[in-house]
């Protein structure tokens, strides 16, 4: 097998081993109707309306769209249009806490007997790829030819540092995790599932082998469990399909056209956990850290939560001068502590001056580390040109579509240029470019 790129970071899991804590419900919760790939649920409730935890309060608005529901018993405050992570702004629902957290009186689990039974069940928990994709699970799992899924790969890597609220899902909702593959294994009926865990995570993998190696006499394990190099991005769609079957997914293609599926383990927990309780998806684990946070941890908070509420419950010990919403080498650097969590939030990292500081970018020196570490292989130095000699046909030669906007080039570039931003720059400029000769061909 040819070798990916990718870079060796630090991994700074300094919270793998903390047990997740509870939050005390926050005042309010503030509930983008757009928080998953795809078209934004419909708001179903106004102002003044009393929900429960669980209640439906966006619709899914499409296939690939997603139901939201309220994480918090109160009443409804506003329904308004509030900026987002994503910098689009979204309709969102704020919702008064009473602090008494009633759970909805119409749930109950559902029935689960056959393929589309399950499809629904995966539908109505709202799950979405939890890694932080935030790509609707029931979209994912909906397959013409069920025969196709030759491979079910379980996402543990959690390859970006700091993160470690996989690590505690796989330790603490060990079961909920093992029973989904179960379901996956009867009704979408894969010849492979390989629960692949970065060899960094010495108790997920130790707990994920228990459950692998407790079969009965002349059974077969329902999954095996590889154990991956500690190297980002391995946890990567694409790397990890390549990593663990040998396949490389083609360009306009989707892993599924290589009989692959990839589902993240915190995803296959929260559609247990609906099909077990009935209760969907209305919190998340994340982590807290970063060298602002005195007590760095892992919290459930209700979605919608402030990120302001997390660190109140895990103190500041510097002043923040950066919060990432997600990992350091992917996530979204977000303006303020107001912005609520999200279905795909798995981190939230306060950074003090020394780290929020970008350093200074000098010139190019040709040392090609950029396209040494380009896990697509492409080559960004030559991309970063085409974009600043604003060429878009150079950018579609050298295929700036592929790019994943990782941050490798960026993390392994000496001259410390911000290759990534201009990545995502470049790929703008390129769908433009695309979407020009479409409409003058036309
Ligand atoms: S951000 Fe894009 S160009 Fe840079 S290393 Fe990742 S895939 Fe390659
Ligand atoms: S890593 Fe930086 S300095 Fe080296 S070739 Fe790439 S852009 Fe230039």
């Amino acid at each position: 097998m040819r070798k990916l790129g990718g870079v060796s970071t630090p991994h700074h899991k300094n919270t793998a081993t903390s047990p997740v804590e509870e939050i005390p419900t926050p005042p309010e919760v503030r509930i983008p109707m757009s928080m998953h790939i795809g078209a934004p649920a419909k708001c179903i409730v106004k102002v003044g309306d009393a929900v429960q935890v669980g209640q439906l309060i966006g619709e899914a608005a499409g296939f690939v769209s997603s139901s939201i529901y309220a994480s918090v018993s109160g009443k409804v405050k506003s329904v308004d249009e509030t900026d987002a992570v994503t910098g689009y702004r979204s309709v969102s629902v704020t919702i008064a806490s009473d602090g008494l957290q009633t759970p909805y009186e119409k749930l109950s689990p559902p029935d689960v007997h056959d393929l589309p039974s399950f499809l629904e069940a995966v539908r109505a928990s709202g799950a979405v790829g939890l890694g932080g994709a935030g790509f609707p699970t029931v979209a994912k799992l909906t397959v013409k030819d069920a025969g196709k899924v030759d491979y079910i790969i379980v996402n543990g890597a959690e390859c970006e540092p700091y993160i470690t609220s996989d690590t505690r899902t796989m330790v603490e909702d060990k079961d909920y995790v093992w029973n989904s593959l179960k379901l996956l294994k009867k009704y979408l009926k894969p010849a492979h599932i390989v629960y692949a865990i970065e060899e960094n995570k010495p108790e997920p993998i130790r707990l994920t082998r228990e459950l692998a190696a407790n079969v009965q006499p002349g059974e077969e394990p329902l999954a095996e469990v590889k154990v991956l190099p500690s190297l980002y991005p391995q946890g990567g769609e694409k790397m990890l399909i390549y990593n663990v079957t040998g396949r490389i997914v083609p360009e306009g293609k989707l892993p599924l056209d290589v009989g692959a599926m990839v589902i993240n383990c915190s995803t296959l927990a929260i559609i247990s956990r609906y099909i077990i309780n009935g209760m969907p998806l209305v919190s998340r684990c994340i982590t807290v850290d970063g060298s602002a946070v005195k007590n760095p941890k892992n919290l459930a908070a209700p979605i919608g939560t402030p990120v302001s509420a997390l660190f109140d419950y895990c103190g500041l010990k510097k002043e923040v001068r950066k919060i990432i919403m997600g990992g350091p080498m992917m996530g979204t650097a977000i303006p303020n502590a107001d912005m609520p969590i999200l279905k795909n939030t798995n981190a939230v990292l306060a950074f003090a001056e020394a780290e929020a500081l970008l350093p200074a970018e000098t010139p190019c020196i040709n040392c090609g580390q950029c396209i040494k570490h380009c896990p697509m292989g492409l080559m960004p130095s030559n991309l970063l040109t085409a974009y600043n000699l604003k060429k878009p046909e150079n950018l579609a030669k050298y295929k700036a579509n592929l790019c994943l906007e990782c941050g490798c080039c960026a993390y392994s570039c000496p001259a410390k240029r911000p290759i990534t931003q201009y990545m995502k720059l470049a790929k703008a400029m390129l769908r433009d470019y695309t979407a020009a000769n479409a409409n003058n061909s036309k």
